[in-house]
């Protein structure tokens, strides 16, 4: 199972960047070509470090699981991807590894080349992404052994909400907790709502510069965006991606007061409300059914389920009252983007936010948001409307090709 280091060709020479996406227990990663965004090879491995340890790998229209019968942890992981690329002969064309960091705090706001000090900040910044940060810093850790001679570059989740004013992100807390340490607001999934404000701008035939848009992501994790000519000037998740509107699992904002209720009254120790705001809330929490959107829509249109349709329905309204709020950061605005795995397949979901936008001129046509879905994008308004714009996200592009970006320019 161990591998040699690997022999690579002169970057210059090569096309393609590896992008790692480390989470707590899997591993994303896909082969990208930085210029075309097509994904050479793409796979996950999931359940790491449990018995269900499983890897899927995908490449020329093909699927392949690895399963190694025994808990198997990120490095394995990586190196069962190092022997598929030694196998298909793509390991030559590997120029750079590109990370998906979540927090870069204020330091980081563009795509930056890993080194000692800028691990150190990583783990650092780690105080403010617990959970996301540390399996970053594995994924890097792991890729240096695998790939010791390749340049890795960090491209961080929050870079591009650091165009935010001051104030979108200071909070109405003591200054000094800012100053001190850094609790103010950040926002997350930046990669997707750049990716797709830039997708939007061509759409919309204008230069991004020029672009007024609010965008929302919408899957496991949701978040708003407002771009005020081409760039985020507020957005709705904050120090951790727990604030803002409410999720699959996460309840978004909320009174701080029911914290104290919880812990001072009803047993609840500050573990216990983690998992309670993070893991049980949400969708899940109000349904009780599920976090998943088709499970809810169908329990929701086939069974006449009423939690399901009051999850949905909440989750739809405070959607619809976080675009509207942006309306106070834009003279203009060319149009709303839904992206993320609800935005880009749930025409019900758009259907019932839209309908709750017509004071900001937003209507759409039923039959374009009916087949606007399963990876087809477009406008979905109707005529009267400002566009309506779906478009499927595509982090690991932007990633590629910020990361390709970076290494050229240093060798400039
Ligand atoms: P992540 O945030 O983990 O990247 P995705 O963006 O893939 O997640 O979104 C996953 C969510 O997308 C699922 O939980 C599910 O609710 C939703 N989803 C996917 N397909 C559909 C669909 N056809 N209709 C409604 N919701 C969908």
């Amino acid at each position: 199972m161990i591998q040699q280091p690997v022999q690579h060709n002169n970057p210059a020479n090569s096309a393609a960047i590896l992008v790692i996406n480390c989470g707590s227990s899997s591993v994303k990663f896909s082969l990208i070509n930085p210029s075309s965004g097509e994904a050479l090879l793409s796979g996950l491995a999931e359940c790491l470090l449990s018995n269900e340890a499983i890897i899927t790998i995908k490449q020329a229209g093909k699927k392949q699981t690895y399963e190694l019968n025994a808990p198997f942890d990120h490095q394995i992981a990586l190196q069962v991807l190092v022997t598929q690329l030694k196998q298909l002969d793509l390991v030559k064309d590997i120029c750079a590894i590109g990370h998906r960091v979540v927090h870069g705090g204020e330091e980081y706001s563009q795509p930056t080349l890993i080194t000692d000090k800028v691990e150190q900040a990583i783990a650092q910044l780690a105080k403010l992404a617990p959970l996301h940060n540390p399996a970053n810093l594995i994924g890097i850790k792991a890729c240096q052994q695998a790939f010791n001679d390749l340049p890795q570059v960090a491209v961080f989740d929050t870079a591009f909400h650091q165009t935010m004013p001051e104030k979108a992100y200071i909070y109405g807390l003591p200054y000094a907790l800012y100053k001190e340490h850094g609790i103010r607001r950040y926002g997350f999934h930046g990669t997707s709502h750049y990716f797709v404000a830039k997708q939007a701008a061509k759409q919309l035939h204008k230069p991004l510069e020029q672009c007024n848009l609010i965008s929302a992501h919408l899957g496991n994790g949701c978040s708003v965006t407002v771009i005020k000519q081409g760039e985020s000037v507020d957005t709705s998740m904050g120090m951790t991606p727990g604030e803002g509107v409410m999720m699959g699992t996460r309840c978004g904002d909320l009174d701080a007061g029911i914290i104290f209720h919880l812990v001072d009254n009803l047993g609840y120790s500050i573990a216990d409300v983690d998992k309670l705001v993070n893991k049980e809330s949400g969708l899940l929490g109000i349904s009780g059914l599920s976090n998943d959107c088709r499970t809810l829509e169908n329990a929701m249109i086939e069974d006449n389920n009423s939690q399901a349709r009051l999850a949905l329905t909440v989750f739809c309204y405070r959607i619809a009252k976080s675009i509207a709020s942006y309306s106070t950061c834009l003279t203009q605005l060319d149009g709303l983007i839904f992206t993320g795995g609800i935005g880009e397949n749930s025409s019900w979901i758009r259907a019932e936010i839209v309908k709750q936008l017509g004071l900001l001129n937003f209507y759409l046509d039923d039959e374009k948001n009916q087949t606007t879905r399963f990876g087809a994008s477009g406008n979905i308004a109707n005529k009267d409307s400002r566009a309506c714009l779906v478009i499927a996200t595509n982090e690991e592009w932007v990633i590629a090709e910020q990361s390709a970006q970076l290494l050229t320019n240093l060798a400039k």
